[in-house]
């Protein structure tokens, strides 16, 4: 008969740098794609798009949320609310997967890993009444007041899922969302402060070039966005997909994505890239240092970064450059990046604190340093490990004076290229939010400037079960 299920992705409300434009992540739409196959009534809910109301959910038999670190505190406080109705809550996504003995203080179940297998053989166990123990990849906590782990079954066969299922989703109705589409699952690199290989394993693994066509197909006249962490993590593959793209006649109006900088040395890629109508390209340059990029496990070098760069502008494809800073880089190492992306003519940048996600080698790196668990801050805008060789507050400061210097109204004027006038927007688009996050995070500045925030102090996972939301500073 099947059971009435909830989906929903936790949100955050604070101001971060996909504020702009927001891209639904696809985890939930293909679980929600998978439930419908096999017989359950499915709804989906994205609290980035409007508030979701726990009294809306509590009608559902199970209620599925996904979040991520930084909005996990979403997640436990709707999970708290539904907590004295009869919906069975279950949990997902990185932060849980990792920190599963915190979010069970909050749900009845935790889907470890990779959720679409593990969460269909929960829903069929709830439904027939059976043991969760023969549930693969789920956590639970066992009458005995124990944290249980049953043994996962390995990954999903990720080229085998359904496509995603928006039309699950009422709120897509009218939003303006842009299409996202994802062809692939996993990444071969390792890089220190990624969750992506934590989660999805260094195993690269690809929808079939008919199946993206077919996901493209009814999107052709739209800018589509390809939500894989890394698209040409396997050149060859994307190659063989870009043709196939061209030969069938299947390019849509224009698309953007993610990789690794490296993939831009190969010409032939790149050409494919332009004839398929590629915009923009974010790319994680992450450093110009090479020991900060060896600190980060990156596997490019900083000589090849101007090559790269050049390689793509002139195959028309724009760069959006992301930059992490880390713990042990310095005030300076801040400023050098702005001044290198500057001279290099990156179209856009971002500069992001290294964030010490549970479950990553840099959790591990940084662990005597980390200045506080409170999870909204674990967003990448926030610096949340007490650098080396400054206070945690100036390296805050920094990093905004240098992003409010790269997004300065000269630069959003001096955008402008042929070709590539979609700049000038998009900086615009900087200038506000980097000064927008400023006024916002006032009151993190202070608590930074001020030591609030110090080693060992309670955060989220102190929190107790059936307490009521814990209060944020
Ligand atoms: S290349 Fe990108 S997706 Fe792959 S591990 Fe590094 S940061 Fe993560």
């Amino acid at each position: 008969m099947g059971l009435r299920i909830a989906l929903v992705e936790s949100g955050t409300p604070s101001t971060h740098i996909f504020s702009r434009t927001y891209l639904p992540r696809v985890g939930i739409p293909t679980m929600g794609a998978v439930l419908k196959q096999r017989g359950h009534a499915c709804d989906i809910f994205f609290e980035a798009l409007s508030p979701v109301n726990a009294d809306d959910l509590r009608a559902y038999d199970v209620v599925g949320i996904g979040s991520l670190t930084s909005t996990i505190e979403s997640a436990y406080r709707l999970a708290d609310s539904l907590r004295e109705s009869r919906t069975t809550v279950v949990m997902g996504g990185p932060h849980a997967t990792f920190m599963p003995r915190e979010a069970l203080d909050h749900c009845d179940y935790v889907v470890m890993g990779e959720g679409e297998d593990v969460l269909l053989s929960l829903i069929d166990s709830i439904e027939k009444g059976g043991d969760p123990e023969a549930v693969g990849g789920l956590a639970f906590i066992r009458s005995d007041g124990a944290l249980r782990i049953t043994e996962s079954s390995g990954h999903v066969d990720f080229a085998g899922l359904p496509s995603p299922d928006f039309s699950l989703c009422p709120q897509m109705t009218g939003a303006s969302v842009p299409p996202i589409i994802t062809t692939s699952r996993g990444c071969p690199h390792k890089c220190t402060f990624c969750t992506v290989t934590a989660v999805f394993g260094r195993k690269y693994r690809f929808k079939s070039n008919e199946q993206v066509i077919s996901e493209l197909r009814p999107l052709l006249h739209r800018s589509v966005c390809f939500g894989d962490d890394n698209f040409c993590a396997d050149p060859n593959r994307a190659k063989s997909l870009l043709r196939e793209m061209i030969d069938r006649n299947a390019v849509p109006l224009r698309w953007s994505g993610e990789m690794a900088i490296k993939a831009a040395l190969d010409d032939e890629l790149l050409d494919l890239m332009h004839k398929t109508r590629c915009r923009t390209v974010y790319v994680g340059i992450e450093s110009i240092d090479d020991d900060a990029l060896k600190r980060m496990g990156k596997a490019h070098q900083a000589q090849v970064i101007p090559r790269c760069i050049d390689n793509l502008h002139c195959h028309g494809i724009g760069i959006h450059g992301m930059f992490v800073v880390g713990p042990d880089d310095t005030l300076d190492s801040v400023k050098m990046i702005v001044d290198y992306a500057m001279e290099a003519d990156i179209d856009t940048i971002q500069i992001c604190a290294l964030t010490p996600f549970p479950g990553t080698q840099s959790h591990e790196d940084y662990r005597d340093r980390i200045l506080h668990q409170c999870w909204r801050y674990y967003d990448g805008m926030h610096v949340v490990v007490r650098p080396a060789t400054c206070s945690a507050y100036e390296m805050q400061v920094e990093i905004v004076r240098q992003m409010k210097r790269f997004y300065s109204v000269r630069n959003v004027l001096d955008a402008y290229r042929p070709g590539r006038a979609w700049r000038v927007g998009y900086r615009l688009g900087g200038y506000m939010l980097i000064r927008r996050w400023a006024r916002e995070n006032a009151g993190y500045l202070n608590r930074l400037k001020t030591g609030y925030y110090h080693q060992g102090m309670p955060g989220t996972s102190m929190s107790p079960k059936r307490a009521a939301a814990p209060a944020l500073p």
